[in-house]
């Protein structure tokens, strides 16, 4: 599976990861917790081979092979999938074609089952497929960004604050949907989020993040157990 070892990543000169190890359990969702800053998408871009030149210092592997040096298409190719902080949609393209360009590397007949698994995960795409993806709402464009990774049928899929700025009824919602498709399709997953309370709900091992480093880690009922993450991520004593 993934396995990040030891990587530093910088910005010119400000270094932004500082030595981070990480190791994903096949189908399980591995959760990051940290506020802002902490350096939570710039892991995730950094596997995603998405920073030029970087990692500076560790190594990234998927298995036996060595990604960190690879493109981003590559490592997508290799079956990882990133949906990325603020969703990102093409918006003026609509529903069904952003949904078809998350599938661009799979053959005619995968994509038209990938599709129709995305459309039962997320009636609500269904029914917009013709409309403007720049018309949803929040919600649905945080889907129609989880439905276009899924087209990809990825075995790691990388999730960036997927609960942001929306609704706690949303939230839960979008938190159900990944855990059926780690459940039903045995998808990885590796979950960025500031929610730590439905972070914690939804994860089978997390990590703590702060200033580019992980300073803690454990299983949800570890971490909650943990005063800091009590006080300070759960805003409960
Ligand atoms: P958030 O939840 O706010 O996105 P995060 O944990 O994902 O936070 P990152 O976006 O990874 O944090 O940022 C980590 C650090 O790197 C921050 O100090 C940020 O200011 C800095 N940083 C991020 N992107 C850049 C960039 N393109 N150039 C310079 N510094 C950056």
């Amino acid at each position: 599976m993934l396995q990040v070892k030891n990587i530093e990543t910088l910005y010119g000169l400000v270094m932004a990861l500082r030595g981070v190890s990480l190791e994903l359990a096949e189908h399980k969702i591995t959760a990051i917790l940290g506020s802002n800053g902490a350096g939570k998408s710039t892991l995730c871009k950094t596997v995603m081979g998405m920073l030029e030149d970087q990692p500076d210092k560790g190594t990234i592997w998927l298995d036996d092979t060595r990604i960190d040096k690879k493109d981003t298409e590559d490592i997508v190719n290799l079956g990882l999938a990133y949906v990325p902080e603020g969703r990102e949609v093409f918006e003026e393209l609509t529903v069904l074609e952003n949904l078809q360009m998350g599938g661009y590397t799979r053959k005619a007949s995968q994509t038209r089952e990938d599709l129709k698994r995305v459309y039962e995960l997320f009636p609500r795409l269904k029914e917009r497929q013709k409309q403007l993806a720049g018309h949803l709402s929040g919600g649905e464009q945080q889907m129609l960004a989880i439905g276009r990774a899924l087209m990809m049928h990825p075995r790691i899929m990388l999730l960036d604050e997927p609960s942001l700025g929306l609704s706690p009824l949303l939230v839960k919602e979008i938190f159900s949907t990944i855990k059926r498709v780690n459940a039903e399709d045995g998808t990885t997953i590796l979950l960025v989020e500031q929610n730590a309370a439905m972070a914690l709900k939804s994860c089978d091992y997390g990590y703590v993040m702060e200033n580019g480093r992980f300073v803690l880690a454990g299983t949800p009922e570890e971490l909650m157990a943990d005063e800091d993450v009590r006080e300070f991520y759960l805003g409960i004593r």
